[in-house]
């Protein structure tokens, strides 16, 4: 592939909201943006990540000189400890996303060398034909960055994920002079994040939440207990003043919450005032009006410790009338009833709660229409292609690119694996790569696909039948059985009439297979599976698994 053609190539993010991944190709280089997972929809059984299917990187391995980052959140570094072991490429971040990224590479591969580089907003790295340069945003959680590429074509701009804060609680603005500038000289293409596309307006600042959690210290007698995403460590450390102020000790409960204010301690992201952090037992001996403490489980996720603290069994920490509780987030879509049970759980054990529906504790992350508009008229893209959303986010996304001026043919609504081809002639959709995704479950990595998960659905709703038989090779003749085991199915002691028109049901099967000479296994199997089945659904209506075991003696 020659120089004058730069192609842009979403490998996820684009029709869903996570797992983010985004290679850039000119010549024979390659440069990956964000490297991100994607928690499984509930159909998805047993999984415990969706990653991005990356054949493509994986079979252009000699052409990919990098993977960069724009922030340390999951849905954009997630994927890199199944994907580094494949292309084990430089990997550039600021420091806060490489410490977080290190954490999760020593815990999913112990002993990995990973060449991990730090960068600092306004760097610039040669990557092949690339140089690609980072500019500091705001966003959810410190140290994000947007990445300019500077390509033989031209600039290519890919937001990462970002917001307009004018009040950034660390006092570090979005680097509006640097994107100006580019947009002055020409910026070939923007990708931008679509989460909020929907969104009217602007996202509120950070520092609004601070404001809102001065307001509940100050009224509660209490115990105060926030819950947030660990990650989100501007909140942390709004949560971690506020308390301060008001003359209270700071406790943190679940392991991710603990992880992270570790790491972002010390890395230099969290001040903690002195003598502040206690431990669990000892905020449990301190009056009640001098403890807050931070958890996770804002999602109503079942292992996290708020979810526990609401149903009794979070040992260290006893939910009690008095107790305030704040939870600062929205439900991510999905998760709705998750939180809603949670919340009712806590109001039952007399604790006032405070979730998003009823006062200004959380802001989000993401850009809103306004602050879309203003990336676009500040970076004057001649391209654009909306990142980072569902497909009506992106769709909506590109209406706002189009209200602005951007010609229609400029606009690309793209798919995940679609190639969209930038010359100097103009840009087009040029065909598709592999994309998809591929599912986690424990240390199996793409092993669980369709045929598995069909069967985890079947068994989930239907139960299981095992029919094991021992027959004479020569004869066919039964020598034991048949035997019955249900699970999930029907509870056999309070089933035996149907277990026994089940074994009956199985000897006709046999006689028949017998009498025709047809003692092909596979064929005696497939024929009680089939008989069964129809049996069982006329007297059950339910189709369950049904496992026919046949031992030769
Ligand atoms: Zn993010
Ligand atoms: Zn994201």
């Amino acid at each position: 592939m020659r120089n004058n053609k730069l192609q842009i190539i979403p490998l996820g993010g684009l029709g869903e909201i996570g797992k983010n991944c985004l290679a850039v190709r000119c010549g024979s280089d390659i440069v990956v943006v964000d490297c991100g997972l994607m928690f499984p929809e509930e159909e998805l059984l047993g999984i415990d990540v969706v990653i991005p299917d990356v054949s493509y990187l994986v079979d252009h391995r000699q052409l990919v000189r990098s993977v960069v980052l724009t922030h340390g959140h999951e849905d954009h570094i997630g994927a890199l400890p199944y994907v580094l072991p494949q292309i084990n490429v430089p990997v550039y971040g600021t420091r806060l996303t490489l410490g977080l990224l290190e954490g999760k590479l020593e815990e999913h591969l112990p002993g990995f060398k990973a060449d991990l580089r730090v960068v600092k907003p306004r760097d610039i790295v040669e990557c092949g034909c690339f140089k690609v340069e980072f500019i500091r945003v705001s966003h959810s959680i410190p140290d994000a960055v947007a990445v300019a590429i500077h390509t033989p074509l031209g600039v290519l701009l890919h937001t990462g994920d970002f917001k307009i804060d004018h009040t950034p609680v660390d006092g570090e603005l979005i680097d509006f002079h640097r994107l100006a500038q580019l947009g002055e000289r020409g910026v070939l293409v923007l990708l931008s994040d679509s989460t909020n596309a929907e969104h009217p307006g602007y996202t509120m600042s950070e520092r609004v939440v601070g404001e809102t959690f001065d307001e509940i210290f100050r009224s509660s007698q209490g115990r105060i207990i926030i819950a947030t995403f660990a990650s989100n460590i501007h909140r942390v450390q709004q949560a971690i003043l506020v308390a301060h102020r008001y003359g209270r000790k700071v406790a943190v409960a679940g392991r991710s919450m603990v992880n992270v204010v570790n790491i972002a301690h010390q890395l230099g992201y969290l001040q903690l005032p002195e003598g502040i952090m206690v431990e669990l037992e000892e905020a449990n001996r301190l009056p009640r009006h001098q403890v807050a403490i931070l958890t996770t489980g804002s999602q109503g996720e079942p292992m996290s410790a708020l979810t526990r603290m609401a149903s009794g069994d979070f040992k260290q920490l006893e939910i009690i009338p008095g107790d305030t509780i704040i939870i600062s987030a929205v439900p991510i879509p999905g998760n709705e009833k998750l939180v809603a049970r949670v919340v009712d759980q806590l109001f039952k054990r007399g604790a006032m709660v405070l979730y998003e529906a009823v006062s200004a504790i959380h802001v989000s992350g993401h850009p809103c229409q306004e602050e879309l508009k203003l990336m676009i008229n500040l970076t004057r893209p001649r391209y654009f292609l909306p990142v980072h959303g569902e497909y009506r986010m992106l769709i909506r996304h590109a209406a706002l690119a189009r209200e602005l001026g951007l010609p229609p043919e400029n606009v690309f609504v793209a798919e995940n694996g679609q190639i969209v081809e930038i010359t100097p002639k103009g840009g087009r959709f040029a065909g598709r790569v592999t994309a998809g995704r591929v599912l986690v479950d424990g240390l199996g990595v793409g092993d669980v696909g369709n045929i598995v998960l069909r069967d985890r659905k079947q068994l989930a709703q239907d139960g299981i039948l095992i029919v094991v038989v021992a027959l004479n090779q020569e004869t066919g003749q039964v020598v034991a059985g048949p035997d019955v085991i249900s699970r999930g199915f029907v509870y056999v002691r309070e089933a035996e009439a149907l277990m026994e028109e089940v074994k009956a049901q199985v000897r006709v099967v046999l006689d028949r297979c017998v009498e025709r000479k047809s003692l092909e296994w596979a064929t005696i199997k497939s024929e009680v599976r089939e008989a069964l089945g129809r049996l069982l659904y006329e007297r059950t209506r339910r189709r369950p698994m049904i496992l026919p075991i046949i031992m030769g003696v």
